[in-house]
């Protein structure tokens, strides 16, 4: 089955009960047994809930995966995976990695005796040097975010294999449609839906994926467990989302590209990060890796002043000054006072991250509209 078909019809069958094409929202808490432990599958809604199951079984078919676990968001997700490890372990992640990952790791997980490491993994000799007998995970995020950096997912598969380490990927810029991490060796794939799965900035929730069974045993007891699951109403939300994912991606990939070759050639923009530039540093991985380059873009204004940016932001029209990203409307951000609010200073330059730049998520209106917007913005 090709994607855009998966998108509509995987996970999805008619209700058994009545016949109606889309999974009811089954808004119930328990459900009757005739006997004690004859049930029809569904015991209690923290473990199972048939909508929560059409739609786990969408996303393991988008990410070709085998079992997909949905959380009241993604940072629940994420929770859920640090919680394989055991105190001592040790995991190597990327240092502009998104500020709320950075904080769980760094505020809550480090005070557990868990290590982090962070690095630029866009240089995988930077991965394999902290690599040691205490390794247990590798995380990766790409395209990171802000600035748009690509890491090479079967790089990284091949150092973790070697030594037994899980790769993860945070696939939440590219989506399943731009890119497949358990195609190129990831053990686990994260996915905040709160963007563009679910795509109309309605409902936050996250998800898992993966392939080998025994891992998706653990990582249901830990979901069931710990109990970061989501209602059946948001769970319907995000599988009426995806029905709409290819097209909705496919627009943005074409609007990225116009808004990014608009702000490249401007007079009063320095640098533009976006993966689909032939001279960007990863750009032959990412074309390997993906199927497009997304509609994620970042740039930095000549002279580089935050009051420049922050005069930019304040002026425009259908870029919605907001967090978040992956909804069908254009928003802008600025991650050193919004998103990577929580990312000490020091690092966040450390990382190329200054003060003055802008974030665009690029939505599905119609392009000369949003380069009209961009025009006055900027001025
Ligand atoms: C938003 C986001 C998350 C966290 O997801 P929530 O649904 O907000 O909890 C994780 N990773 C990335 C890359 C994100 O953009």
């Amino acid at each position: 089955m090709k994607f855009g078909t998966k998108a509509i019809h995987a996970g999805v069958e008619p209700d058994p009960t009545t016949g109606a094409i889309m999974t009811p929202i089954y808004q119930t808490s328990t459900y009757v047994q005739k006997s004690p432990g004859d049930h029809k599958g569904y015991e209690y809604s923290r473990t199972h809930n048939p909508t929560r199951t059409a739609l786990q079984n969408a996303l393991a078919a988008l990410e070709n995966g085998k079992h997909g676990l949905c959380f009241a968001t993604g940072m629940a997700a994420t929770d859920a995976i640090i919680k394989l490890l055991q105190p001592g372990d040790e995991v190597i992640s990327t240092n502009d990695l998104y500020g709320g990952s950075y904080r769980i790791f760094t505020k809550i997980f480090q005070n557990y005796g868990i290590k982090f490491h962070f690095t630029d993994m866009s240089n995988l000799a930077n991965v394999e040097a902290l690599v040691n007998e205490k390794t247990r995970m590798i995380w990766v995020e790409t395209p990171t975010n802000p600035l748009l950096n690509i890491i090479d997912i079967k790089g990284c598969a091949a150092i973790a294999k070697s030594k037994n380490i899980l790769l993860i990927v945070d696939n939440t810029f590219a989506t399943p449609y731009l890119q497949t991490p358990l195609d190129l060796g990831a053990d686990i794939v994260t996915l905040s839906l709160t963007k563009y799965m679910g795509g109309h900035s309605d409902v936050v929730m996250g998800a898992l994926v993966v392939k080998n069974d025994e891992l998706a045993e653990r990582l249901a007891f830990i979901q069931n467990a710990c109990g970061g699951t989501p209602g059946p109403q948001d769970c319907f939300l995000v599988l009426r989302g995806i029905k709409t994912l290819h097209i909705r991606m496919e627009r943005h990939c074409q609007n990225g590209r116009k808004v990014a070759e608009y702000l490249q050639q401007h007079p009063k923009v320095e640098k533009v990060f976006w993966p689909g530039f032939e001279d960007h540093k990863n750009h032959h991985i990412a074309k390997e890796q993906m199927r497009d380059f997304g509609g994620m873009i970042s740039f930095v204004l000549k002279g580089d002043r935050q009051e420049d940016a922050i005069k930019t932001l304040e002026q425009f029209r259908y870029f919605s000054l907001a967090e978040s990203l992956g909804g069908v409307e254009s928003l802008c951000g600025h991650p050193a006072s919004m998103t990577h609010a929580s990312i000490p200073k020091e690092e966040r330059l450390k990382a190329g991250l200054s003060d003055s730049l802008i974030r665009l998520s690029v939505g599905i209106e119609d392009a000369e509209d949003l380069l009209a917007d961009l025009e006055q913005a900027i001025g």
